[in-house]
């Protein structure tokens, strides 16, 4: 979840602590953007020092209550894999988040990544992306897996699993050899969508390929949004015989 230390959030990290009590979860992790890609907007908008003096100063606060750790999500980018190795070294984190967010500087999150782009043109550098940060050994955690997913253009026709399956096994493959986890992040049902991110079927072929543990976000960025959809979610992830990891996760050095 984020806070006001990303660019993208104005909650203080107050008002997420105190809405993740009253959601009775027992402890949540922030990831605050980090982006190293100096034509993005957010670039250099994350301050480690800042951002851990608050997180410390919330723990005094409300730590007899939640259990609060730190962590970020930051965007790899094989252009600035250096620079995401360097952060990563100079830096110390209870958990780290690996997202694909950006394609040629833009957004992949937006209608502008796909215009004038056939399907192949706008997934497959994406997926390429994905294979590239789980073969950096950069990243343990990653970030909801088909975003892409989100403006999906309708003249592509529904998504097709089989299309990209290749790519989608070649990534479940490089995360469970490099003893990685998924997030499954219920953001996705809040934009609309009946499932999380990513899909039921891809978790399926995660499991398929050995895929036992999985982590559990809403990628909350305002109070509302904490801990939404989770019960639901962990309960059809617990039946196909998922391990949904809580703060066991974090003894491991990410
Ligand atoms: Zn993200």
């Amino acid at each position: 979840m984020h806070s006001v230390h990303s660019p993208d959030s104005d909650a203080t990290m107050d008002e997420m602590c105190e809405a993740a009590i009253d959601a009775g979860l027992r402890g949540i992790c922030f990831t605050e953007h980090v982006d190293l890609d100096p034509h993005y907007y957010s670039y250099g908008s994350y301050d480690y020092a800042e951002t851990m003096k608050d997180t410390a100063r919330c723990r005094e606060k409300y730590g007899d209550r939640l259990i609060i750790k730190s962590g970020v999500e930051i965007t790899y980018l094989t252009e600035y894999a250096d620079d995401v190795r360097q952060f990563l070294t100079e830096h110390q984190f209870d958990y780290v988040l690996g997202s694909i967010h950006i394609i040629d500087h833009v957004f992949v999150g937006s209608e502008e990544h796909f215009i004038g782009k056939t399907e192949q043109e706008a997934y497959e550098p994406y997926w390429r992306e994905m294979i590239a940060m789980m073969e950096s050994g950069l990243i343990k955690r990653v970030g909801h897996m088909d975003y892409i997913k989100n403006h999906r253009p309708k003249e592509y026709g529904p998504f097709d699993l089989k299309k990209w399956e290749d790519y989608i096994r070649h990534i479940l493959h490089l995360v469970v050899e490099n003893g990685a986890t998924l997030e499954v992040n219920t953001s996705a049902i809040r934009r609309g969508f009946p499932e999380p991110y990513p899909s039921w079927d891809i978790l399926e072929l995660y499991r398929e390929v050995g895929g036992t543990q999985v982590t559990i976000g809403s990628d909350a960025h305002k109070p509302d949004d904490i801990g939404q959809y989770f019960a639901d979610v962990a309960k059809r992830l617990d039946e196909m015989g998922f391990v949904v990891c809580g703060e066991e996760i974090f003894s491991c050095r990410v």
